[in-house]
């Protein structure tokens, strides 16, 4: 390892990790969720190991980041669904990316760009079943379906999706998941009913939760993200046999002796209780690693867990090495699939009161990904 710190992507685990949710999905398509960088671990690379594990698709949440698929020679089938009005749809629809559409007024802008460049929009219309984020809202449904109907028979859209997404799969047995079912079969009976939904329409709702705990919400296509990268949607439900795919890691940029009682780092919120030596951690809040990290954290060095000494700066932190014989240049993993006794991207969230989520996407640009496991 020639830099201060990289993020190590296992793509054999994330085929694995796909392949497993293939296999739970039943005969449902994949749309593999590659947003955010591919939640952080390298958008392109990723995306060929997703497309290798059985995913037939992506989807991402902006345009920019299916272009970026597109430029990295990407071919399979790309979703984007968070478009914002005056968003250059015309290179969207040249480059064969399929756009998600929640009001009519997005519905005009994406027929406007067909006409204009003689394409057909493929359009995927969200409901939005009970979340109250994307999708349209039950009582404007009617309205988007009549909308897009009229523009499939002018030929410039094609209905090729009904979707909607869930709020609360993560919680095993909350009350929202049965009214959000509830609600999404009354909205494909609608567009049934006015004639939106042909059997090549594909529905699709769960999430890498719904996936694995939610059998009946499969439907045509199901759109994992979180558990492609080996990260648990439940994690009090287990690991399903998932396997983690990033591990992060550092080397020592500097390792020395200090006296007891030196205080470390910003606003000395570590004092050293005895002679020891410290080591310093070449990665910061700027990467990823919060500053809300301080005092909860812990790597793993030198074959045992240490806690991340006072305040986590914007580029480096301090861990307290004791009079271990570490130097500069020795490996500290910060997380990674927790084999070797180093702590897990999940561990790092619970201690930090968030999700694995938030843990890998906020893995800065500065620390490159590089790729173990390629080739099928
Ligand atoms: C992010 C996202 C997913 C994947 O969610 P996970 O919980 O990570 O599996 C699926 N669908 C949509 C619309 C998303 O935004």
């Amino acid at each position: 390892m020639a830099t201060p710190a990289e993020a190590r992507v296992d793509l054999a685990a994330i085929r694995h990790n796909v392949a497993l949710l293939k296999e739970r999905a039943g005969g449902a398509e994949v749309l593999g969720a590659v947003k955010a960088d591919a939640y952080g671990h390298g958008l392109v690379p990723t995306s060929e190991a997703v497309l290798q594990g059985g995913a037939s698709r992506l989807g991402t949440a902006y345009i920019r980041e299916a272009l970026a698929l597109r430029a990295g020679g990407i071919t399979a089938p790309v979703l984007s669904w968070i478009i914002t009005p005056g968003e250059p749809l015309d290179e969207a629809l040249e480059a064969e990316i399929e756009l998600s559409a929640a009001d009519e007024a997005l519905l005009d802008e994406i027929a406007a760009a067909a006409r204009r460049t003689g394409r057909t929009a493929r359009t995927h219309l969200e409901a939005d079943t009970g979340m109250s984020r994307g999708g349209a809202p039950l009582a404007a449904w009617p309205g988007l379906l009549a909308r897009a109907l009229a523009l499939q028979a002018e030929g410039v859209i094609e209905i090729v999706g009904l979707w909607s997404h869930f709020a609360c799969a993560d919680v095993p047995g909350h009350g929202s998941i049965d009214r959000q079912i509830d609600a999404f079969e009354a909205a494909l009976k609608q567009a049934e009913q006015a004639g939106a939904a042909g059997s090549h329409v594909i529905r699709h709702l769960a999430n890498s939760a719904a996936i694995l705990t939610l059998p009946r919400t499969h439907y045509d296509m199901v759109r994992p993200g979180i558990a492609m990268y080996g990260l648990s949607p439940v994690p009090e439900l287990g690991d399903f046999g998932l396997r983690p795919a990033m591990t992060l890691v550092a080397r020592i940029a500097l390792a020395k002796r200090v006296p007891e009682s030196s205080g470390v780092s910003y606003g000395h919120l570590y004092v050293t209780s005895s002679e020891t030596t410290l080591g310093l951690v070449p990665l910061g809040y700027a990467d990823g690693i919060l500053r809300h990290a301080t005092g909860r954290a812990e790597v793993l060095a030198g074959g045992r867990r240490r806690a991340i000494a006072g305040r986590v700066c914007m580029d480096q932190f301090m861990i307290d090495m004791g009079d271990d014989p570490l130097a500069a240049g020795d490996e500290v993993i910060l997380f990674g699939p927790g084999g070797r006794g180093e702590p897990t991207a999940q561990e790092w969230a619970d201690n930090l009161g968030t999700i694995t989520h938030e843990i890998v996407t906020r893995i800065g640009s500065r620390v490159p990904r590089v790729y173990r496991g390629s080739g099928t």
